[in-house]
C-alpha cells in the first residue's frame, strides 16, 4: 500500500520521502533485507584467501549446475545430449564439459533458457544493447540485483565514499524531457544527481561546472567519454573544478589518456569498474590501482584462448558463469570481452584476483554540427530509447561519422523509407543539421571490428 501511494506520487514528493527514509533507516538496510546481507557476507569475504573464494565458487556452481538440470530446458537438453548429469560438473574444471552460450544462443533459446519455475525468483526482465548496438533480452533474479548492488556498493567503499555523500553521475541517463527546450540538465535520485550526457554543448558543459562546483560531490561517476569530454572542455577553458575523492568509470574501457586527463583535470583518482548487464561477471580497482579485482563471490571466470585470441600474448576471452541466476541461468557465457592477465599481485592483500587489463570494442565519440560532444555509450542509450523500438526488421545499426557534418548510417535488415525518417529525425534532434545517408549491409559484422560508432574525423576534433 505505502509502496504504490510512492510510486504514484509526483517525483519532488518522492524525492522528499526518499530522503525522508534514507535518514531514518540506517546503511546497509536502507537498500533491504537482502543487500545489507550481501553487503556485510562481500565486506568479509574479500579478505578470505583465494583458496576459501574458490571452494565457495565450486559450492554455488553445483547449486545452480543441479538446478538448470531440473528446471531450464535448454540445459536439461543441453546434459541429455552429452550424456552428463549434475553430479558430473563437481568443480570448475568440469564445466568444460558442457559448451560455450553465445549471445546468439542466448537470442534464439531464449524461452528454453527461461526456467520453468522462473516466477518464484520474481525477476526482472532486461534488455542490452551493450557496446554493439545489438539488442538482448534476459531474465535477472531480484536477489543478484540486490548482489549486484551491494558489490557496487563494496567498491565504492574502495573508493572512499561513505553512505550518504554525494555522487555525480555522467552515464546514460534520459532526463524527462530530452529534446525540449528546458532550464533543467539533471535529476536528483537520492544521493545522486544524474547530468544529461547527451547534450554536452559549450552552454550546457558550462552549467555544469558550475553545478559540481555548488554540489562538490564525493564521488563523480561516468562513461569514460563522457568525463573526457568534459575534461577536455574544462581544460580547454581553463575552468576551475570541484575535485571529488575519487572518479568512477565504467561501461567503456578506460583508455590511457582518458585516465590521464580526467585525473588531472579533477585532482582525483580513477577507479574503473568492470561489468555487464547480463551479470556474470563484475571487477573493480582498488586504491592501489594494480588492474581489477575479479569479484569471485559473483560469478565464475574462465580466461580461454580461442581463434581470436590464439596470437595474443597474454590475452584471453571472457567466459564467465552466474552464480546467482536462477531464473535465466547463464552457464559459460561468452562476454564478447577480452583480457589481458598477467601475475601480479596486489599490496591490497585481497583474496581477489588481478585482470591487468579489459581490451572491448573501441568505440568513438561523435560531434554534433550543433556543437554536442555524444560518448558512445550515451550513444548506445539513445538509439536504444528514441530510435531502436520505433523501427521495423532491423538487426543491426553503425553510425558513421563521415566528417563534421555528414553522417552515414549502416543498417542490416528491411529497407524501409519510415524506418530511415525516423533515424533522420532523431539524428537531427541529437546532432543538428547532418547530413545523413543510408546503407545497407547484407550481414552482420562480427569480430573486435564491430563497433556501434565510429569516428573518421577524430584525428582533427580531439
Ligand atoms: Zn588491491
Amino acid at each position: 500500500m505505502i509502496r504504490k501511494i510512492y510510486h504514484n506520487s509526483p517525483p519532488l514528493i518522492k524525492q522528499i520521502a526518499r530522503n525522508i527514509y534514507e535518514k531514518i533507516v540506517p546503511f546497509p538496510y536502507v537498500y533491504g533485507i537482502q543487500f545489507a546481507k550481501f553487503y556485510k557476507f562481500l565486506m568479509k569475504s574479500q579478505w578470505w584467501p583465494t583458496e576459501r573464494l574458490e571452494e565457495f565458487q565450486n559450492e554455488r556452481l553445483r547449486i545452480i549446475v543441479k538446478h538448470a538440470y531440473e528446471n531450464v530446458p535448454y540445459y536439461r537438453r543441453i546434459f541429455d545430449e552429452r550424456g552428463l548429469k549434475p553430479e558430473d560438473i563437481k568443480t570448475k574444471e568440469d564445466l568444460k564439459l558442457l559448451p560455450i552460450l553465445t549471445k546468439d544462443d542466448v537470442r534464439k533459446n531464449f524461452n528454453e533458457l527461461l526456467a520453468k519455475n522462473y516466477r518464484k525468483f520474481n525477476p526482472i526482465l532486461c534488455h542490452t544493447s551493450g557496446s554493439t548496438g545489438q539488442p538482448l533480452s534476459y531474465y535477472i533474479d531480484r536477489d543478484l540485483a540486490a548482489l549486484i548492488r551491494a558489490t557496487v556498493w563494496r567498491h565504492w567503499q574502495w573508493c572512499g565514499i561513505k553512505h550518504g555523500e554525494l555522487i555525480a553521475v555522467f552515464r546514460g541517463t534520459l532526463i524527462d524531457e530530452f529534446g525540449k527546450k528546458r532550464r533543467c540538465y539533471y535529476k536528483v535520485e537520492g544521493n545522486q544527481i544524474h547530468f544529461s550526457t547527451f547534450e554536452m554543448d559549450e552552454k550546457i558543459m558550462t552549467k555544469y561546472i558550475q553545478k559540481l562546483n555548488q554540489i562538490k560531490p564525493a564521488l563523480i561517476r561516468g562513461y569514460p567519454a563522457s568525463l573526457e569530454i568534459l575534461a577536455r572542455f574544462i581544460k580547454e577553458k581553463n575552468l576551475s573544478v570541484y575535485s571529488p575523492k575519487a572518479i568512477h568509470t565504467s561501461s567503456e574501457v578506460v583508455l590511457p589518456y582518458q585516465r590521464k586527463i580526467i585525473e588531472d583535470v579533477f585532482g582525483a583518482p580513477l577507479f574503473d569498474w568492470y561489468g555487464h548487464g547480463e551479470s556474470t561477471i563484475c571487477a573493480g580497482e582498488c586504491e592501489y590501482h594494480k588492474g581489477l579485482h575479479l569479484n569471485l563471490e559473483f560469478g565464475y571466470t574462465e580466461f580461454i584462448k580461442t581463434k581470436e585470441t590464439e596470437n595474443m600474448k597474454n590475452v584471453y576471452n571472457i567466459i564467465s558463469t552466474s552464480l546467482w541466476n536462477f531464473s535465466m541461468p547463464f552457464i559459460r557465457y561468452d562476454t564478447e570481452d577480452l583480457a589481458l592477465l598477467d601475475n601480479s599481485k596486489c599490496l591490497c592483500r585481497r583474496g581477489l584476483p588481478l585482470i591487468k587489463k579489459i581490451i572491448g570494442r573501441q568505440a568513438d565519440i561523435i560531434v554534433g554540427i550543433n556543437g554536442v560532444w555524444v560518448s558512445p555509450s550515451s550513444f548506445v542509450h539513445f538509439w536504444k530509447y528514441k530510435i531502436a523500438d520505433k523501427l521495423s526488421g532491423i538487426l543491426y545499426a553503425q553510425i558513421v561519422q563521415e566528417n563534421k557534418d555528414f553522417i552515414r548510417v549502416k543498417l542490416v535488415g528491411n529497407k524501409s523509407k519510415e524506418n530511415e525518417n525516423i533515424i533522420r529525425e532523431q539524428l537531427k534532434m541529437l546532432l543538428g543539421n547532418m547530413k545523413i545517408e543510408f546503407d545497407y549491409l547484407h550481414k552482420i559484422p562480427t569480430g573486435q571490428k564491430w563497433r556501434f560508432t565510429v569516428s573518421k574525423i577524430k584525428e582533427d576534433v580531439l
